[in-house]
C-alpha cells in the first residue's frame, strides 16, 4: 500500500507541477507580459492545461485509487492519507466524465470570447458578444449534461465551485438573506448618503502601496512566501505553498480602491499560506471551495479592515502618511466614508450591504439562461429590469450592465457567482465562532494586533486546505450547518450603529 500511495503522490505532483507552471504563465500574462506575447502565451497555457488534464485522467490513477480503497477505509476519515485518496477520487471521477476534446474546445472558445470582451466592453458592444455567448451557453449546458441525474441543470456547474451545493440550496439561502437585506438597504438609503469625498482626493500610488503593505504584514501575510505586483483586475495566485502572490491596482483619485483590494487578496493569500506544508503538491494543498475562499478574503477586507476598531489603530498612521489629505478629516468621517451604502450599478464597487443583491441578480439570471427561460438575446433587457426592480438603478448602457463582469466572457455560464455571497455569509459564521473562542479579538484589533484571529483561522480553517468540504468545515467549526444569522447580526449591528437604525 505504501508503494501505491507513493506512486499516486508522484503522479499527482507531476500534475501539480504542470498546473503551477501554468499559474506562473498566467500571473506573468496579467502583470508584466508585453501585448506581443499574447498569442504564444495562450497556446503555451493551453498546452500545459492539456498535459495536466491527460496526466490526471490517466487510467493508471483510477487503478491506484481502486487499489488504495481498502487502505483508505482502514484509516480515520480525517487522516491525511484517507483525505488525499478521497479528495483525489472525487476530482478524478469529475474530470474523467468530461472528454478531453470537449475541455480543449471549451477552453479555446473561452479564450477567444475573453479577448473579444476586452474590446467589446469599452466599446459598449453587446451585439458583438451575442453569438459567442450563445455558444458559451451551449457549452455550459453540454458540460452539465456530462453529469446526468441532476435536479437542476446548474447543479453540476455550482458543484465545480462550491462542492456539495445545489441550485435549490443556494436559492433557499439567498431568499432568506434577501428578506433581511431589502429592508436594511431601504432603511439606510432613505437617509442622506454618507460623505465619502475624503477618499476621492489625490493619493500618490507609492504611498498607498506602502500603507497597504504595512497593514497586510501586520495581518500576517508572509512576504518571504509571497509578493505583490500590479495588474488590471486584482487576483491571488499560488505557485507552491512557499510562493503565494497577490496583485493589486491603484487609483490615485480613490484611496479605497487599492487599499481594500489589497486587504481582500491578502485574505485569500493567507488562507493558502496557512495550509499544512505536508500537503504540498497534492490536491489537498488548495482552498476547499469558492465560498470558503471568499469568506477568508471578506473577513480581512470587511469584518476587520472596515471595522471601527481597526481604524482606531491605523487611522493615525494613515493621517501621518497623507497629512495634507486627512489632517482635518475626523476618524468618524473617514469610518463612515469607507462604509458608505448606496444603490449602485457595479458589483465590484458595491458596499457590504448591497453587494449580495448584485450577486443574486447574476445567480438568478444564470439559472434562467441554463433552464432556457431566458435567451441571450433578451439578456441585456433582463439585466436592466432586475437592476431596476432590485436596486432601483438603471445603467445607461451595457458596458456598466451585462458586460461588466468577466465571468461569463472567460468561462462558463453557471456556478460563477454564488460563492461570493456564500463567502460573505460564511465570513460572519466563522468570525462569530472565533469570537466565541476568543472574545478579546476586537480589543486586539483595536491595538493593531491580529495574532489571535489569524491563529484561530489557521488552526480551524487554513491548515486543512481541501481536506474537508465546505459543509464539513462549517459543521466542525460551528457545530451546525450553514446559517445566515451571524452574518445578518453582524450587518445589522454595524450599520445600525452607523445609521442609527
Ligand atoms: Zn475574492
Amino acid at each position: 500500500m505504501e508503494a501505491k500511495l507513493q506512486e499516486l503522490k508522484n503522479r499527482l505532483a507531476e500534475v501539480d507541477d504542470l498546473g503551477h507552471a501554468n499559474a506562473v504563465l498566467a500571473w506573468d500574462q496579467q502583470t508584466y507580459m508585453p501585448p506581443g506575447g499574447a498569442a504564444a502565451r495562450g497556446r503555451q497555457m493551453a498546452t500545459l492545461s492539456r498535459l495536466a488534464h491527460e496526466k490526471f485522467t490517466d487510467p493508471a490513477i483510477g487503478r491506484l485509487l481502486d487499489d488504495l480503497r481498502p487502505y483508505e477505509e482502514s484509516l480515520p476519515y480525517d487522516s491525511d492519507d484517507a483525505s488525499l485518496i478521497r479528495v483525489t477520487r472525487r476530482q478524478y471521477e469529475r474530470d474523467t466524465k468530461v472528454p478531453a476534446e470537449f475541455v480543449g474546445a471549451l477552453n479555446e472558445h473561452a479564450a477567444i470570447t475573453y479577448q473579444a470582451w476586452t474590446e467589446a466592453r469599452p466599446a459598449n458592444n453587446f451585439m458583438q458578444m451575442r453569438p459567442m455567448l450563445e455558444t458559451t451557453l451551449d457549452y455550459s449546458r453540454r458540460l452539465a449534461d456530462y453529469f446526468p441525474g441532476y435536479d437542476h441543470i446548474a447543479d453540476p456547474l455550482i458543484d465545480f465551485a462550491d462542492y456539495g451545493m445545489k441550485a435549490a440550496d443556494v436559492r433557499r439561502v439567498f431568499t432568506e438573506l434577501r428578506e433581511q437585506l431589502v429592508p436594511l438597504v431601504r432603511a439606510i438609503t432613505s437617509q442622506p448618503p454618507a460623505d465619502d469625498s475624503c477618499l476621492k482626493q489625490h493619493y500618490p500610488e507609492a504611498l498607498q502601496r506602502q500603507f497597504g503593505e504595512e497593514v497586510i504584514r501586520a495581518f500576517g501575510y508572509d512576504f518571504n512566501r509571497g509578493r505583490q505586483d500590479k495588474t488590471h483586475h486584482p487576483f491571488m495566485t499560488k505557485f507552491s505553498l512557499g510562493d503565494v502572490r497577490i496583485t493589486t491596482r491603484f487609483n490615485e483619485n480613490d484611496l479605497g480602491d487599492g487599499l481594500f483590494s489589497t486587504l481582500h487578496e491578502s485574505g485569500h493569500a493567507m488562507y493558502e499560506q496557512g495550509i499544512n506544508p505536508a500537503y504540498e503538491a497534492t490536491p489537498l494543498a488548495d482552498g476547499t471551495s469558492a465560498g470558503v475562499h471568499e469568506s477568508q478574503s471578506r473577513t480581512w477586507e470587511n469584518i476587520v479592515g472596515r471595522s471601527r476598531g481597526f481604524w482606531e489603530h491605523f487611522y493615525p498612521r494613515l493621517q501621518q502618511i497623507f497629512p495634507d489629505q486627512l489632517r482635518n478629516v475626523p476618524l468618524d468621517t473617514f469610518y463612515r466614508a469607507i462604509n458608505k451604502v448606496q444603490r449602485s450599478l457595479i458589483r465590484v464597487d458595491a458596499d457590504e450591504v448591497t453587494y449580495n443583491l448584485h450577486v443574486m441578480i447574476r445567480f438568478d439570471i444564470e439559472l434562467q439562461l441554463l433552464e432556457g427561460t431566458l435567451t441571450i438575446r433578451d439578456l441585456p433587457e433582463a439585466w436592466h429590469a432586475r437592476y431596476e426592480s432590485d436596486l432601483g438603478v438603471t445603467a445607461p448602457d451595457d458596458r456598466d450592465g451585462v458586460l461588466q463582469d468577466v465571468h461569463w466572457y472567460g468561462g462558463i455560464i453557471g456556478g460563477a457567482f454564488q460563492g461570493y455571497t456564500l463567502g460573505n455569509i460564511m465570513s460572519g459564521l466563522f468570525y462569530d465562532a472565533a469570537l466565541k473562542a476568543h472574545p478579546n479579538i476586537p480589543a486586539e484589533i483595536a491595538q493593531g494586533k491580529f495574532g489571535t484571529l489569524h491563529g484561530w483561522l489557521r488552526e480551524n480553517i487554513y491548515q486543512h486546505g481541501a481536506k474537508f468540504t465546505a459543509s464539513e468545515l462549517i459543521e466542525r467549526v460551528t457545530g451546525g450547518p450553514l446559517r445566515i444569522e451571524p452574518y445578518i447580526t453582524y450587518l445589522k449591528t454595524k450599520y445600525g450603529d452607523l445609521y442609527n437604525l
